[in-house]
């Protein structure tokens, strides 16, 4: 740590520091699952590298498939052969890519939507939801990222649209609610409809409680969207090729005009896809909005990104992710009933929340993003200290190399923990 604080801002990564790990562990390896410390400690990983590795560490093909195309030359900013197989495979995957292109990373790609969407509308504000998670840009997305409130905190005021929290030369660009709020959307929506360009969703809530729409919430808001020529954006970055290999919009059938996928896309090789139906991503084609970067759709990231999907098609690992991320929250809801802690545990499966909070005072999905942070804080760090690694704030991730045996592990070592505490 010392010999980190001398070259890297801050020494470790935000996530160390806001989460309070009572010590920075650095990490020398991984394979499959597990990740190895500098001190030779072996982990269970449920972090995957915060999503990305969804069929685990080094996986051969993937690392096959990079060393294939890359010997053959490191050709970048794009026209390469395998960026057009790339974007055949996912036009014929994903209900929205009629149209895409490629960028480095999940911030990057929803900052190109919202361009587009800009310049497709010529309108300036944009739609969000409290808790929802959209990159560290902070002049288009920033604000109120995963960061779990403390109990009895609330995101905001009861009073909407919401802009505090963002920095100031973003308040009158975003317009904030509280998700699954289907009246409250359309109140808002009809107040708002001639200035608005997109409405930006995490399909599931997945930055913040792991909060599954309810009935009938995207729904409402494809159908506002499609009546008043606002573009509704998917942020698929952690749904995308986890819910289902199509993402949310396959899962939930949903068709947004525009989606972000990264993360699990390139098995933690820089890659993501802004991807759209073509009345709005022609605003790039017609240079209205320029892609530009002179990483995006690189060799190696293509590969790997041809790589996993061509995995994740030929083992269709979902329903065994769904199967086992169900035994996990299974497994630490019944651990923290014997510890007599009040665990709750929510989402999908394939990724899930855990967090400390009073769960006789839960009336709606609101109240589930109350945490107590120091009782979080003190579980994941003993989690960590007897071998296995969760996301700071309660997330965890299925991939599809964990095994039942490493499922039933991590239930029997939370068991010891929530004991313990
Ligand atoms: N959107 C969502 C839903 C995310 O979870 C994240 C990252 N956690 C991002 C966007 C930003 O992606 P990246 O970190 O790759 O820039």
């Amino acid at each position: 740590l010392e010999r980190a604080k001398k070259v890297l801002a801050g020494g470790v990564s935000s996530e160390f520091r806001k989460y309070n790990h009572p010590h920075a562990i650095f990490y020398s390896h991984a394979d499959g699952s597990r990740i190895y410390d500098v001190d030779g400690n072996e982990y269970l990983d449920f972090t995957l590298s915060q999503g990305p590795l969804i069929i685990g560490h080094s996986h051969p093909h993937v690392l096959k498939s990079v060393a294939d195309y890359t010997e053959k030359g490191q050709l970048f900013a794009g026209q390469h052969i395998k960026e057009i197989e790339l974007a055949e495979k996912l036009n014929k995957l994903i209900p929205s890519a009629e149209l895409m292109r490629f960028c480095l990373d999940g911030s990057s790609a929803v900052h190109t939507a919202f361009r587009v969407a800009r310049a497709k509308t010529g309108r300036k504000k944009f739609l969000r939801f409290e808790g929802h998670y959209h990159g560290w840009f902070d002049n288009v997305a920033w604000g109120l990222s995963g960061n779990a409130p403390a109990l009895g905190e609330r995101y905001a005021p009861n009073v909407y649209p919401w802009s505090e929290g963002l920095p100031e030369h973003a308040r009158d660009e975003f317009i904030i609610l509280p998700w699954n709020d289907l009246a409250l959307l359309k109140e808002t929506v009809a107040k708002y409809r001639d200035e608005l360009a997109a409405i930006i969703t995490e399909p599931v809530m997945c930055n913040n409680g792991c909060i599954l729409p309810e009935q009938g919430f995207l729904e409402g808001m494809r159908e506002l969207c499609t009546t008043h020529g606002i573009a509704l954006i998917f942020d698929e970055v952690i749904t995308g090729f986890r819910l289902s290999l199509a993402g949310a919009q396959e899962y939930f059938g949903i068709t947004p005009d525009m989606s972000i996928f990264a993360k699990a896309m390139g098995s933690g090789y820089p890659i993501s896809a802004i991807v759209g139906r073509k009345e709005w991503m022609d605003a790039i084609e017609d240079a209205k909005v320029i892609h530009a970067g002179t990483m995006n759709a690189s060799n190696p990231t293509i590969a790997a990104a041809l790589a996993t999907i061509e995995v994740l098609e030929n083992e269709q690992p979902y329903d065994r992710m769904f199967a086992l991320g169900n035994r996990l929250m299974e497994g630490l809801r019944k651990a923290a009933f014997d510890a007599n802690q009040d665990l709750l545990v929510q989402g999908p499966g394939p990724m899930f929340n855990t967090a400390f909070t009073d769960l006789a005072q839960i009336k709606d999905h609101r109240d589930t993003l109350a945490c107590d942070k120091a009782r979080l804080g003190k579980f994941i760090s003993q989690m960590h200290d007897r071998g296995v690694r969760v996301i700071g704030r309660g997330l965890w991730y299925i991939n599809a190399v964990h095994t039942q045996e490493d499922i039933d592990h991590a239930i029997e070592v939370a068991a010891k923990v929530l004991k313990k505490m």
